[in-house]
């Protein structure tokens, strides 16, 4: 046990400020875990190439320069080694140093669920017994990211957790707070990006006066951004366009026009940044390879499966909607599926540029057509994202991302929802053990594992393809947990947890509700 009052925290000196950062969140952890100040010193000389990070049980300065298995730590990976005297964070990165800092707070007890302090589980302990700790981590998807608007309540909340399940990616989706965005991310090594729509939705890959216009626009507006933005997305107008039908362009088909005109405004965005890969996006009227006109090099692939369905994985071999693989000629193609699209998508593309854009934590998605009733209440699908990610893994897609849209406080005091800190974990090791993780979940945030019994991972939502029988059934399972649920409450005297737990009871009363009224209007109208 490393007791107090001496512990003190070893940085490297003239670092950047993803490992000062690194330093100083350890700090303020330990100060809150043990409720006494904890120093931030630098080395007296040059320790180490590598970020490292000496915690010191007995004041003293770290013997030797640690690096055992450094050469399997790769970008984001990290490893812990605590002795009696104290514990190495080491990484091959300043990011993969962050990752272990929470690595070694969660070792302790500290946990993060949800965005904000609500979301924040930090333990009281008497000292820090590291003594047996050794590990070695790191991400299996490259690039793990989130989705969000620059105008939403919990923009700060999601950038300050996104590192803390193991993200490093973030994006904003329009324009407004992307000149903030930078300095709100500093420190947090998040890789920082900008998607949103930028043409209008009819455009003509002929016209050369409104190319060169367009070309114009791009490049200025390229120039204006901040170059901490590593990567721009710039699309057309939702649902990809419609197909211009002038004597030229109308030979083509729509995919078609528009991978001309993506190859057209990727040559101009490359001379503003030469570097930066220009993305071709699947989604909606676009979903489907063109059938004639080649990506450049340069310009990469998006895939964004908005149509898809959330009560199967993409790789369901029962679902109508994700496994179909069916021509027609339907505005948004969603008689297209989802799978085989994205395996012909992969005959084209290379799949380590290739990003997915999916909507599993997106609440403004769980609140709008067809899902309208669930009122942005996420379903809790963690075994659908689960085989959702190891599926696109498998393509070989190494960036993979999902919206968080409208989760925020006026989301959490309604919702529990597991699938939040399951992205993160689920594209960190997308094998990991889903039960377990929800059984600590339980155990940490409502006091009581048991409860886990009462989170299913794979709830229905989407009222396309689902009979009133398997309605049925979901509100007999719900119906059941919420008396348990109830119970839990009744019993438990801790308020905090006993708050959560009725929170939870309402919720899934709420859920109780909404089945009941899709299983209604399934039984009378088509949806
Ligand atoms: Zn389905």
């Amino acid at each position: 046990m490393i007791g107090k009052p001496e512990i003190k925290i070893w940085i490297r000196s003239n670092t950047d400020e993803v490992e000062k950062f690194a330093g100083m969140e350890l700090q303020r952890y330990l100060f809150q875990i043990l409720d006494q100040p904890v120093d931030l010193v630098s080395f007296p000389n040059n320790i180490s190439n590598s970020p490292i990070i000496y915690l010191s049980g007995d004041g003293q300065n770290a013997p030797a320069v640690f690096s055992r298995h450094k050469e399997n730590l790769l970008s984001d990976g990290y490893l812990l080694h605590g002795t009696q005297n104290g514990a190495f964070l080491q990484a091959q990165t300043p990011r993969g140093l962050l990752y272990a800092v929470y690595g070694i707070l969660k070792y302790l007890g500290a946990r993060w669920f949800f965005p904000g302090p609500e979301g924040e589980v930090i333990p009281h302990l008497k000292g820090l017994e590291l003594a047996g700790l050794d590990l070695i981590d790191r991400p299996v998807i490259q690039q793990r990211g989130v989705l969000i608007r620059g105008t939403d309540r919990y923009l700060k909340e999601w950038i300050d957790f996104a590192p803390k399940i193991g993200l490093n990616a973030f994006a904003l989706e329009t324009h407004h707070g992307i000149h903030d965005l930078p300095n709100l991310a500093r420190g947090r090594g998040l890789h920082l990006r900008l998607r949103r729509h930028f043409f209008p939705t009819i455009f003509c890959s002929q016209d050369e006066y409104n190319l060169h216009w367009e070309e114009t626009l791009v490049k200025g507006y390229l120039q204006s951004l901040p170059d901490e933005i590593e990567s721009i997305h710039i699309r057309p107008a939702d649902a990809q366009g419609k197909r211009c039908t002038c004597a030229v362009d109308s030979q083509y088909s729509l995919t078609d026009q528009v991978m001309r005109f993506t190859n057209r405004m990727a040559k101009v965005a490359r001379q503003v940044r030469p570097e930066m890969e220009y993305p071709y996006v699947a989604y909606q009227s676009t979903w489907g390879p063109p059938p004639q006109v080649k990506p450049d090099p340069g310009v990469i692939l998006s895939l964004a499966p908005i149509h898809r369905c959330f009560n199967h994985a993409v790789t369901d071999p029962d679902c109508p909607i994700n496994s179909p693989y069916q021509y027609n000629e339907l505005f948004d193609r969603s008689g297209y599926g989802v799978r085989p699209i994205f395996e012909e998508h992969m005959k084209e593309f290379d799949p380590t540029t290739t990003f997915v854009v999916d909507y599993w934590v997106d609440a403004s998605y769980f609140g709008r057509g067809r899902q309208k009733l669930w009122d942005r209440r996420i379903p809790n699908i963690g075994g659908i994202l689960q085989r959702d990610i190891q599926f696109y893994h498998s393509l070989g897609i190494s960036s993979i991302w999902t919206f968080v849209v409208f989760v925020d406080d006026t989301y959490l005091e309604k919702f529990t929802s597991p699938l939040i800190f399951q992205y993160g974990n689920l594209l960190w090791n997308p094998d990991i053990d889903l039960r377990a993780g929800i059984r600590d979940f339980c155990q940490q945030y409502l006091g009581d594992e048991s409860l886990a019994e009462v989170f299913p991972l794979e709830e229905p939502s989407d009222p396309r393809d689902i009979t009133p029988e398997v309605w049925d059934k979901h509100i007999a399972r719900i119906s059941k947990t919420l008396s348990i649920t109830r119970e839990k409450a009744t019993r438990e005297k801790n308020d905090l947890f006993r708050k959560r737990i009725l929170r939870l009871a309402k919720e899934q009363e709420f859920s109780l509700g909404v089945m009941q009224m899709y299983k209604k209007e399934a039984g009378t109208t088509k949806l």
